[in-house]
């Protein structure tokens, strides 16, 4: 209980004060999906180096606070990683919510483990998991263009 707790307080204070909440850069690769059966709304802006690390991830956008600190708390999780490195994380966080992988697997990546009480309602796994999507289509876009451009 005092676990579930402290969950609810990390998940609120992402919402509350969203980190990395705006837009980014015009050279951005932008990305916007949809969570219909919550109404939650996000676009992603992701920006790669030309060393292959991303350098920004923006969201905007409005939904639920599970949508929302999730969002948050991915851009926090993969700022600074390699595209390979982000999208092994993506990966790990989305086969999780699926249920595929154990839950204590978030544990290594800080808060994003607090996103663990939501696999119980499946109804807001869509929620946790929409900027996760939405950053996966972003990091496979971004590397198509870097493919296309002969780096
Ligand atoms: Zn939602």
């Amino acid at each position: 209980m005092e676990f579930e707790n402290l969950y609810q307080d990390i998940i609120l204070d992402h919402y509350k004060h969203p980190r990395n909440f705006g837009e980014g850069q015009p050279q951005c690769t932008a990305v916007e999906l949809d969570n219909p059966t919550c109404g939650d709304h996000i676009k992603l802006m992701l920006e790669v180096n030309e060393n292959g690390v991303v350098k920004d991830v923006k969201f905007s956008g409005s939904g639920c606070a599970i949508s929302v600190a999730s969002a948050s708390m991915m851009t926090e999780e993969i700022i600074g990683k390699s595209v390979s490195e982000a999208k092994a994380i993506v990966k790990d966080v989305l086969e999780t919510m699926r249920g595929e992988k154990e839950p204590n697997e978030l544990n290594e990546h800080g808060d994003i483990s607090a996103l663990k009480g939501v696999i119980k309602y499946p109804a807001r796994v869509k929620c946790a998991t929409l900027s996760w999507h939405a950053v996966q289509k972003a990091l496979n876009e971004s590397e198509k263009k870097q493919n296309a451009d002969g780096k």
